[in-house]
Formats: C-alpha cells, structure tokens, sequence
C-alpha cells in the first residue's frame, strides 16, 4: 500500500527533477561498475588462462629434462657396473670407447660419455679410438665422486667441454672397485644448446622465459639465453627464495632478477632430480589485449554516459517546459475562474459568484446556528439618470457606487456583488440585523455625500435605497426566502419614499406589511 501511495504521489517540481538528475547518475554509476566488474573477470580470466598455459611449458619442460637425465644415468649405471666388475685395463679399452660411441648414437640429448680412472686421467670416451692424454681431477664432479661415497647420479652445473668447446651439463657417477674404493667417474654431458632448442621451438611470446636450473640456483638453460649463463645464479630470486621452500609446484606473478621483466611464472621441481624447470609469460603481453579491451569499453562506457546526460539534459529542459507550461496554465485558469466570477464593469462579484457564496455562508450559519445578513441596494431612478446623462455616463456611475459600497462593506468575510442592473447586494456572515442596518445605513450616507450630481432626481443627487434581511438559518434550501424578503424591503423602502433603508429579521414565514419594520 505503502509503495503505491509512494508511485501514485505527484513529486514537486525539484523533486522531480533531482530525481531524474539522482536517476541518470545512478545509471552512470552502476554502468561504471558493472564495466569495471566485468574488466576485473576478463583481467582474471587472462591470468588464469596465462597460468595454465605457462604450467604446460613447464611440465613439457620437465619431461624432457627428465627423460634426458634418466636415460643419461642408466647409461652411466651400466658403464660403472662393467668398470667396476671388469676393472680398468688397456685391452678393454678400445672396445669401451666403441660401447661408449654406440650409446651416445642410441640416446638423445647426450653429446658424450666418459670414463675417468680414480687420479682423473681419460680411460675413454665415446668420441675417438684411443685414450686421449687429458686429466679431469680438477673438475667439481670429479672432486665430488672421489670424496663422496653416494652411487646416486650428480648433476653438475654448466662447464666447458674440454673436448669439443661446447657448453656442457655434466652428468656422473662414481665407479667403485671390488673392495669399494674410488675407481674412477663415468660422465655423460648434455650439451646446453640440446634443452636450448627444444626451448626456441616452443611457441611463447618474445618477452616470456623457460629454464632450467640446478636446485641451488645455478642457470642450465634458458630462453632468451644469457651472456654469462655458466655464472649466472637465480638462488635470490622470488621462486627459489620465496616459493620453492614452501611448494615444490606453483604459479606466481613475479619480477625477474635477471631481465627485470615481469611475468605469470610456473614453476616445478623434479622429484628425484636436483633440477628445477620454470617458464613465464610476460605480464605486459598478457595484457596487451586486454588494454585494448578497456580501452574499447570506457570508449562505449563513455559515449553511453555521454548518452544519457545529454538524454538527462533534454528531458529536464523538457520537464522545465512544462513545469512552466503547466504554471502558466494554472495561472490563466485562476484568471479565467476571477473573471468569470467578477462582473466585468465594477470588478465587484457578479451574481454567479454572490450566489455561490450565498449557499456555502447559508450552510456554515446553519451548522453554527449563527445569523446571516444580506442587504439589497436598489440606485434611485436610475433610468431617469441614463436618460438623461447617457449610457456610458450611467456606467461611470455604476462604477463609482460599486466602489463606494466595496469600501463599506471591508470585513474580510463581507462579500459585495453587482446583483444586476443598478442592484448590489452585501452579504454579511455571522452578523445581526443592528448591525447589518449599520453597515446599510453607513453605505447609504456614503453615497449621499459623494454628492453625485442626478439632476432629475428630486434630491439632485445619486441615492440609494435598501432592503436588509438578518436571518439565523433552519433548513438547508430557504436562502431564496430570505433574498425574496430583502427585495421585499427594498421595494417598501422604495415607497417610503428612496433613499433608506427598510429591515427586518426574517423569520420562515415572512411579514407582507410592508413599511413597519425597523430602520428607513
Ligand atoms: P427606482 O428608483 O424605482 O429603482 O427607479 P429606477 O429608474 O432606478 O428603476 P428601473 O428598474 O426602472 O430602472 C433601472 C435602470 O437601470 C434601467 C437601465 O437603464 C439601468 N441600467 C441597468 N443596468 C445598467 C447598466 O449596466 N448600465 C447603465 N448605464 N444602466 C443600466
Ligand atoms: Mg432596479
Ligand atoms: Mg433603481
């Protein structure tokens, strides 16, 4: 009920237009909003389709390093078993170097295959017949096999072949003899260049990265590659300082210690390997698309807004219009309904409105059971006036009485009208007939000393004759009785010779003696 009476009340003008004004910034916003809600999905739509796609680089990544390593080592377990169990000795020599060059054709990513005897020196290798006169102590995986006795696999971090130039991983193993001393390392390399290209091929953008690095930080491979990458170590970067020690796997949005660029990382460490594969997009070129995505909706967003505030403008400027209009109208019909209520020569209220007046009085006076008075003016030979001065003349005078009764009659409730003709008529609320005879009496004299000059009259002046009725009310319909009444007098103030008065107190069944009530 509440919200109909709310949607069926007529706003105020102001109202109504803050409220189309609070209508069309409430549009503006809430679009604002919704564009930005839907910015902030699409912005997370990206990443997270970016996150997904970067995890697959590196698990493909991962798999290849993985195959690579394990191949590598099983190979290396095999060549440390036959050292082991055969021993190191000339003869065996030249059928292990065929063995070791067979093995290298048979595995991807494996550039080489060693044998080392336990002070370094090459026993022999997978690229020539013959043992080449080269020592290999001094090479961290060799340190590392002879004084760690663990048979598990050892990456190490990027070296230089000393056999073809070439930037190498080394991977190795330590051989033990018999009686479990040190026997010498077997070692595969993995050239760079072999991870380095499988990276090129993989279909990412100019800015995005993929590596792989040793578990403390040491670069193995990388894409773009880097001028110093045998030196360089990423340990004090975010993924191996910040999320490495908390997941083995993840995503993050990080800055790069390396280029500086930032990008949506995947990261994952091999289980079982001490190696870490990771790949990154660059954020800029994730959002490139994106920027011209908001670029396009403020750009719609904008031309919306506009849209509507100059739709805003038009329809206020409308509603102004017929705010005014509507004014102007109200204004006229409060004019129309003044004239029609007023007679047009004297500008005092014309019977229709004297009429109405009269009923609406008649009806309070009977509810309040007050009394009610009317006088009824009659001019004096009137027609004798016209007839001798002319019409519009006649007029002018009309106009100077009726003025003359209005000031009389001042109470704010009197109500003074042309009746008709030469006649007016002063209605009284709430008035007796003492003094309804005063107000007559005083309206009479004013006439007289106005001392308009009526040459056929036979006081040679302009006088009035009334009736005056006072009347407390007993039925709704009897105010026509009372007019009659005060006519009534009026006609004996007529006889007793004009310019007076003749009153009485109307009772419901009026007196037809005329000339013996009060006043005159
Ligand atoms: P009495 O004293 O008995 O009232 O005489 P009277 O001549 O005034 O009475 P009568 O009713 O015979 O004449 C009224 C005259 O009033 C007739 C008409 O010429 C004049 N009259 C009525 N209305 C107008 C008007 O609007 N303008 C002018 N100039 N004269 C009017
Ligand atoms: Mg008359
Ligand atoms: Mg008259």
């Amino acid at each position: 009920m509440t919200l109909v009476r709310f949607f069926s009340t007529r706003l105020t003008p102001k109202a109504l237009s803050n409220s189309l004004i609070g209508f069309i910034a409430l549009v503006c916003v809430l679009l604002v909003l919704a564009t930005a809600w839907q910015m902030q999905q699409s912005a997370n739509e990206r990443v997270d389709a970016a996150k997904v796609s970067v995890s697959n680089i590196v698990l493909a990544a991962e798999q290849l390093a993985r195959d690579t390593m394990l191949q590598a080592d099983n190979t290396l377990r095999d060549i440390a078993e036959r050292v082991a169990h055969d021993g190191i000795i000339a003869d065996q020599q030249t059928r292990l170097t065929t063995l070791l060059a067979r093995q290298v054709e048979r595995i991807d990513g494996i550039q080489g295959l060693f044998i080392f005897d336990a002070k370094g020196n090459w026993v022999a290798n997978s690229f020539a017949q013959g043992i080449q006169t080269k020592n290999n102590s001094d090479r961290a995986y060799f340190i590392y096999h002879r004084d760690n006795t663990s048979q598990a696999i050892h990456i190490g971090s990027i070296v230089e072949s000393r056999t073809t130039g070439e930037l190498i991983i080394p991977i190795s193993r330590r051989i033990e003899s018999s009686d479990g001393t040190f026997a010498g390392v077997a070692l595969a390399t993995i050239p760079v260049a072999y991870f380095q290209s499988f990276f090129k091929r993989v279909d990412i953008d100019n800015d995005g990265v993929i590596f792989l690095a040793l578990d403390k930080g040491e670069l193995l491979a990388r894409r773009p590659t880097v001028d110093a990458l045998m030196t360089t170590n990423i340990s004090k970067g975010d993924i191996f300082s910040r999320y490495l020690p908390h997941s083995d796997s993840g995503t993050a949005i990080i800055k790069s210690v390396v280029d500086g660029v930032e990008r949506i990382y995947a990261y994952r460490r091999l289980s079982g390997l001490p190696i870490v594969a990771a790949a990154g997009i660059s954020y800029q070129q994730v959002f490139a698309p994106w920027w011209s995505y908001v670029f396009h909706s403020m750009t719609v967003m904008a031309v919306i807004i506009l849209a509507l505030a100059l739709l805003g403008g038009l329809l206020y400027r409308q509603i102004q219009q017929l705010l005014v209009a509507e004014s102007e109208l109200n204004a006229a019909q409060d004019k129309l309904e003044i004239i029609a209520m007023t007679d047009s020569l004297t500008s005092l209220a014309n019977r229709r409105s004297f009429d109405v007046a009269l009923k609406k009085e008649w009806g309070r006076a009977l509810r309040n059971q007050s009394s009610l008075a009317v006088i009824l003016l009659d001019i004096d030979w009137f027609k004798q006036y016209n007839d001798h001065y002319g019409h519009l003349p006649g007029d002018d005078c009309l106009v100077e009485v009726a003025a003359l009764i209005a000031q009389s009659a001042s109470r704010p409730f009197d109500i003074a009208a042309r009746y008709g003709g030469e006649e007016f008529v002063i209605l009284l609320p709430e008035t007796e007939l003492a003094g309804a005879i005063v107000v007559a009496e005083k309206v009479r004299r004013s006439i007289e000393q106005a001392q308009i000059q009526h040459s056929t009259s036979a006081l040679g002046i302009i006088t009035i004759s009334a009736g005056v009725v006072a009347v407390c009310p007993t039925d709704k319909n009897s105010h026509r009785d009372s007019m009659a009444e005060a006519d009534r007098l009026l006609y004996c103030a007529k006889i007793n010779g004009r310019n007076c008065i003749e009153a009485a107190s109307y009772q419901r069944v009026p007196s037809v003696v005329c000339c013996e009530s009060n006043g005159g």
